[in-house]
């Protein structure tokens, strides 16, 4: 099944665009992951400049193709992320961070990720973890690099990413011409992002920008690298979450009244998360809520 993204203005300095593929009409979510953006390759004049904003329930991952961030959040973190390299922030019960892209590169490529956290852990402390040595492999010419959990593939390398569920995220770049067979766990449900190049998956060209829903007991999937150049997937898989969600703005909750709760504090300045310094200045204010009862779903 083919999800194709939608284009999103973010309410940031620069006013981005990205191209967001979940949740999407025809899949909400894949395993834990709910939520993927897509960004660039850009100029850097159009780069991330995204203020302070809080999260809660959700852990995000943030994954350079091309150029570099500057990452701060409440819990005193610095951090910057290069091509390669995962910032892990785990919002837990509240954390507020912000983004900003270093001019000393000339193009930005990114996605940025969401996780759900689990109901049993959702209130957790905050955490950041950045990961600067994750395990890199070649399959036939291909080269892979594992993120979050493990490939089936090759399960005895796992990156050392704190999950809370049962997850893969990986980047795998194909040469021109080549073929790739992966092996999958079948115990997941798994999304094919195109971000850069051309690929057929099990035959069939994969729109650029586009992913490709693999369903829970797919064991192998093929990859033809037909075009000129080299192309980037990001994998994205997990075991099926089967808690009713609410997300709205930068929350994951379950309950329209745990939203509400959160977006007041936010705004009220009063919601126990630290103020933080960085290069951006300011503060993201909540936007108003839609005009109806928010409903948890699967
Ligand atoms: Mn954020």
């Amino acid at each position: 099944m083919l999800l194709e993204p939608r284009y999103v203005k973010l309410s940031t300095r620069t006013g981005i665009e990205v191209r967001r593929t979940l949740p999407n009409a025809r899949k909400r979510m894949i395993g834990a992951w709910a939520f993927v953006d897509h960004f660039g390759p850009t100029a850097q004049t159009d780069g991330m400049v995204v203020a302070a904003h809080p999260h809660s329930g959700l852990q995000t991952a943030t994954w350079m193709i091309e150029g570099r961030v500057e990452h701060r959040d409440s819990l005193g973190s610095v951090q910057h992320l290069e091509p390669g390299q995962l910032n892990l922030m785990t919002a837990g019960r509240g954390i507020a961070h912000s983004e900003l892209s270093l001019a000393d590169s000339k193009t930005l490529h990114a996605v940025q990720l969401w996780i759900a956290l689990p109901d049993a852990v959702r209130k957790m402390a905050p955490e950041f973890e950045h990961h600067a040595n994750l395990p890199t492999f070649q399959i036939g010419s291909s080269m892979a690099k594992v993120f979050a959990g493990s490939l089936a593939s090759q399960s005895t390398l796992s990156s050392d990413a704190k999950l809370y569920s049962p997850l893969v995220g990986a980047e795998i770049r194909i040469p021109a011409g080549a073929k790739l067979e992966l092996e999958l766990d079948p115990s997941f449900e798994h999304g094919i992002l195109l971000v850069e190049g051309q690929l057929a998956v099990h035959d069939v060209d994969l729109p650029l920008h586009s992913m490709e829903y693999l369903e829970v007991g797919t064991r192998l999937v093929d990859f033809e690298n037909s075009g000129d150049s080299e192309a980037i997937i990001v994998l994205l898989g997990g075991e099926p979450f089967d808690e009713p969600i609410v997300m709205w703005w930068n929350f994951i909750e379950r309950s329209h009244e745990e939203i509400l709760e959160m977006r007041e504090k936010w705004n009220n300045r009063d919601s126990g998360i630290p103020e933080f310094a960085d290069n951006i200045g300011g503060w993201t204010p909540a936007p108003e809520l839609p005009n109806l009862t928010l409903r948890a779903r699967l």
